[in-house]
């Protein structure tokens, strides 16, 4: 797993060297529990890092009932200020309704904590068989703009309109947080991905951006693919890609598909990159209301979220012994989630994962 541990911003790296000044003083780092399956897998984190002697004390942040006006949403501000204070936090998964409703909590927190970088690295699990024993993709999503922008309205009755905005000032970024990711972490390949031949404007500006940054990284091999054959490619393929850089809707789809290639939802953590040095760890997976409050969800996205988490604090001991025990606990498989074919509770198997450390 790469994770995040190498973020661009040289802010970022001092943040985390004064965290990890002394071993023993603990790092405050926000948590929210989130929606649906999000509080039930946090206690997991909670349980697995509490027993691995993590030292971390959590601030624990919820959604509001009510929308907090500086915010627009049901994010408050004091969450948002958490965050910026601590630099660090563990996110679980945040339900939008469907088509109606309030901006966007993922949004939100997206927007005002300029986290433009979205990492979600794709590995096959040793000991856990799907058709592929190779994927091994990092993907890093655009996540501030593109079709998320949030600007929508309707023209007249019946036709509505979406704004798709691309700047240049934000596909630089993320080509830049790809490319310095794919250097340091021992990577060959930057694959940029889009639909440039339709999005002539937007996804035609995004390349522009990838080439010239790939230009500055000669070590590295640069190419374009467009999103549909890309999407067969993964399929057929996975080992055909590295780290792949796109904006932001294809980087949210072709993620779920790389998920799929690795055991599902479950399995895939993510951390989101912010220019202030601040990293917000997230599982890829959504609230899952289908199996919410039935002790059936699977933590370990979340949990390799946090690992992720812990690597960008440099606290990398943890962070090994952590992976390792999930790892484990998985390629045994004697506890593993029903989304893995098990029979075991949320509850057993982060019992189990606790017993491997
Ligand atoms: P989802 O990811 O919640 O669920 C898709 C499927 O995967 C469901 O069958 C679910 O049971 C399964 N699944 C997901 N995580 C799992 C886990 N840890 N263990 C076992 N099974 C798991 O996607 P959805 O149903 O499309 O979205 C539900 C809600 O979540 C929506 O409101 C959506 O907006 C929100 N969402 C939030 C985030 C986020 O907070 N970053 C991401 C995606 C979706």
């Amino acid at each position: 797993l790469g994770g995040a541990a190498n973020s661009t911003s040289t802010a970022a790296t001092s943040v985390a060297r004064a965290f990890c000044s002394s071993s023993t003083t603990p790092i405050t780092a926000t948590m929210f529990p989130g929606d649906g399956i999000g509080p039930e897998i946090a206690e997991s984190v909670k349980q697995v890092f509490t027993t691995a002697g993590v030292p971390i004390n959590w601030e624990e942040h919820y959604v509001s009932t009510e929308i907090d006006p500086r915010t627009q949403s049901f994010l408050t501000w004091e969450s948002l200020e958490s965050v910026r204070r601590n630099k660090v936090g563990l996110k679980g998964p945040m339900a939008t309704p469907i088509g109606k409703g309030h901006r966007s909590l993922n949004l939100t927190l997206r927007k005002e904590l300029n986290l433009y970088a979205n990492v979600r690295p794709c590995y096959s699990l040793p000991g856990y068989k799907t058709r592929y024993d190779d994927v091994n993709l990092i993907t890093i999503r655009e996540n501030t703009e593109g079709e998320y922008s949030g600007l929508e309205h309707q023209v007249v009755r019946g036709v509505v309109e979406s704004l798709k905005i691309i700047t240049r000032q934000a596909s630089l970024r993320v080509a830049e947080y790809a490319f310095h990711y794919a250097k340091t972490h021992g990577r060959e390949r930057v694959s940029a991905i889009h639909k440039a031949n339709i999005m002539q404007k937007t996804d035609g500006l995004f390349l522009k951006c990838c080439r010239e940054v790939a230009e500055k990284y000669p070590e590295i091999t640069y190419e374009e693919v467009v999103i549909d054959n890309c999407c067969m490619m993964l399929v057929k393929n996975p080992a055909l890609f590295d780290v792949l850089v796109m904006p932001n809707l294809y980087g949210d789809i072709i993620s779920d598909l790389c998920a799929g290639l690795v055991g599902g939802l479950g399995l895939t953590p993510s951390c989101n990159i912010g220019e202030d040095g601040v990293a917000l760890a997230e599982a890829v997976h959504g609230s899952a209301p289908d199996i919410a409050g039935k002790n059936l969800a699977n933590p370990t996205a979340l949990l390799l979220s946090g690992v992720m988490m812990l690597r960008h604090l440099k606290l990398n001991e943890q962070a090994e012994q952590i992976h390792s025990a999930i790892i484990n606990t998985i390629a045994e498989g004697k506890y593993r989630t029903a989304d893995l074919g098990g029979t075991s509770t949320t509850t057993e198997f982060t019992k189990a994962i606790c017993d491997h450390l």
